[in-house]
């Protein structure tokens, strides 16, 4: 049979649309992880309708937040000073490089940097202009785990995360489910018993349900200043840990 008879020029349009979003992604990923990005997803924005945002009308006339993640763990053992003179300016730099890319092919591109804050109340409770972590959860990069962090499960929670909204077409992932099975190796790792352990789909309808903000933030603030910050519950997460090839938990 011909098939060109049978398929309507509707079909061959939509056909060439998810075309080009897919090669579009295929050429930010090439480019991120050519960069040093370990993991790229893109979230639809409609998923992450009603989410915090500064300004409220941040997410206006973009369809899409592309996900990057650099992985902390990968050269050993990291502290803080990782996040900030590694992975924070590594992260910015390939938003940046994607955000010229998606210039260059005709469409709007705004960076979200990994460690611009819009609100301050160190140590846990500041803000930046989106949560990253929602959009690399909406992108399926990874789930919420126990601990309340994302998981991913390339690098588990060991990761740190920008964003690149977009108005260019491109292919979303599909949110996680929470994977953390029977483990609760975070909860039994938090030295003040901040977390709870519970079981939720994607997200506990209560944050205070599972994790105790306001002990967790005095356990992070009250570090002497020259000690790592509470890395604990991170640290002890099994998934995609370089001596765990597959999660066991
Ligand atoms: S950061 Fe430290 S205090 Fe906070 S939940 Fe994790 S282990 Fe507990
Ligand atoms: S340590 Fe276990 S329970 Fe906690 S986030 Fe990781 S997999 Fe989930």
């Amino acid at each position: 049979m011909d098939l060109s008879k049978v398929i309507t020029p509707r079909c061959r349009i939509h056909d060439s649309v998810v075309k080009e979003a897919e090669e579009n992604l295929r050429e930010i990923r090439e480019l991120a992880i050519g960069e040093g990005a370990d993991i790229l997803g893109v979230a639809g924005l409609k998923d992450l309708k009603g989410i915090y945002t500064f300004p409220p009308d941040l997410l206006s006339g973009f369809r899409f937040g592309i996900s990057i993640g650099v992985g902390l763990d990968k050269h050993g053992s990291f502290d803080d000073s990782t996040e900030d003179e590694f992975a924070f300016p590594l992260l910015n730099k390939i938003a940046e490089r994607i955000c010229d890319h998606v210039h260059r092919r005709g469409y709007k591109a705004k960076r979200i940097a990994a460690d611009e804050r819009v609100e301050e109340h160190p140590p846990l409770r500041w803000r930046g202009d989106i949560s990253h972590k929602a959009v690399a959860k909406s992108a399926g990069l990874g789930w919420i785990g126990r601990s309340m962090l994302l998981v991913t499960p390339e690098m588990g929670p060991r990761i740190c995360l920008a964003t690149v909204l977009t108005d260019m077409p491109l292919v979303p992932g599909v949110p996680m489910r929470n994977d953390c099975g029977t483990c609760s190796a975070c909860v039994s790792a938090c030295p003040i018993g901040s977390l709870r352990k519970r079981t939720f789909e994607y997200h506990p309808e209560l944050l205070e349900d599972v994790l105790d903000v306001d002990s967790c933030d005095t356990r992070v603030e009250a570090r002497p200043k020259e000690t790592v910050l509470c890395y604990e519950c991170m640290l002890a997460c099994p998934v995609g840990k370089r001596d765990h090839k597959t999660k066991k938990v």
